[in-house]
């Protein structure tokens, strides 16, 4: 999305090296580990006793996301937070991050800075260093490639394969209102189309689109935990979907899982949301996806530290493989649970 009073400055006028100079000017490390970021063939990290975690991904113009609708510095902040949440799905801490783009030449530098600001200001948010990257051409679109490393203690490290039967299946934040914040925005952008006149009144939707537009990666949690003296016996960020979250922490741990419904955790701008749009707002919890809350299981144990705590909701308990997965509904009605997270090859949304 170019502001049209923006000016517009050719990407050859600066050149490859010119222009990561120019885009990472304001660029400040927050990081002891970060031993030598930006500035020569390779950056050095230091990290002394604990394991580092390391994650990438890549967002794709027309795949990933839609410039009629997001804001490129938006965009530059998401696709921190996509990465970041991947580490902290580890119960790690995020320190560093590596940026690379693929960019045509109908992009001018004052688009990429809108890009960047949204990358720095998370990067300054979450106190994580921009180490490094490349920049190079594209034919057609944007594409964004971010890496992300993060350090955690050799005996915190947490993986989706560790739930045992009986453990509980927590979630924090709440479900959903990413997914409406999308559909609420190709609503919107369906309107501009026919009518370019039109001004969207986002007020009544300012949560769903901020989910959507700006998450945020649950940084607290692997603090929380600590503080509470949990470790997770596995964990996974939701990216995809409720139900594929639950479906790879059983998949991976070899059991089963009960999931209740009256327990999903649904903010109320969700539930008005899908009887406007005449949706079930528990399909949407389940399949929506880029919520980038995280879900984990406990031991039983552990319940009473985290009981009432705002931040994390128990909405379930894992069983015994052969018991299989399923949804325990209101009306006390026993569902298989189906991945119908959104497929990259189903249609190219790969959310992971
Ligand atoms: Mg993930």
């Amino acid at each position: 999305m170019f502001e049209d009073n923006l000016p517009k400055t050719s990407l050859s006028e600066l050149g490859e090296f010119g222009l990561i100079d120019h885009l990472t000017r304001f660029v400040k490390t927050h990081q002891p580990t970060t031993h030598k970021g930006i500035g020569d063939d390779a950056a050095v990290i230091n990290h002394e006793k604990e394991q580092s975690v390391i994650t990438t991904d890549m967002l794709i113009e027309g795949v990933h996301f839609d410039l009629a609708y997001t804001p490129l510095k938006h965009l530059g902040y998401k696709a921190v937070m996509v990465n970041l949440s991947d580490v902290y799905a580890m119960n790690a801490q995020a320190s560093q991050i590596t940026v690379s783009i693929a960019v045509s030449n109908r992009f001018p530098v004052e688009a990429l800075e809108e890009l960047y600001a949204g990358i720095t200001l998370a990067c300054d948010t979450y106190k994580v260093d921009l180490i490094g990257g490349d920049t190079t051409s594209s034919r057609s679109g944007l594409v964004i490639s971010i890496t992300a490393i993060g350090q955690v203690q050799t005996d915190k490290v947490t993986y989706r394969s560790g739930a045992k039967p009986n453990d509980l299946l927590v979630v924090t934040g709440d479900l959903g209102a990413a997914f409406m914040g999308l559909k609420v925005l190709e609503r919107e952008n369906e309107v501009f189309k026919v009518n370019p006149n039109a001004q969207p009144d986002l007020e009544p939707y300012a949560y769903l689109v901020e989910r959507q537009l700006k998450p945020e990666a649950r940084k607290d949690i692997p603090q929380l935990l600590e503080a509470l003296k949990v470790k997770p016996t596995s964990m996974i960020d939701i990216s995809d979907g409720l139900s594929s979250e639950i479906i790879h922490l059983c998949r991976n741990a070899k059991v089963g899982a009960n999931l209740f419904e009256e327990k999903i955790p649904l903010d109320p701008a969700v539930i008005s949301v899908c009887e406007e749009f005449n949706i079930d707002s528990t399909t949407i919890a389940l399949s929506g996806g880029e919520d980038y809350e995280l879900l984990f299981t406990i031991d039983q144990n552990d319940y009473d530290k985290i009981k009432g705590n705002p931040n994390l909701t128990v909405i379930g308990h894992m069983t015994e493989e052969k018991e299989g997965m399923h949804l325990i509904t209101r009306a006390n009605q026993k569902i298989p649970i189906k991945a119908r997270g959104w497929n990259s090859f189903e249609d190219a949304n790969d959310k992971e």
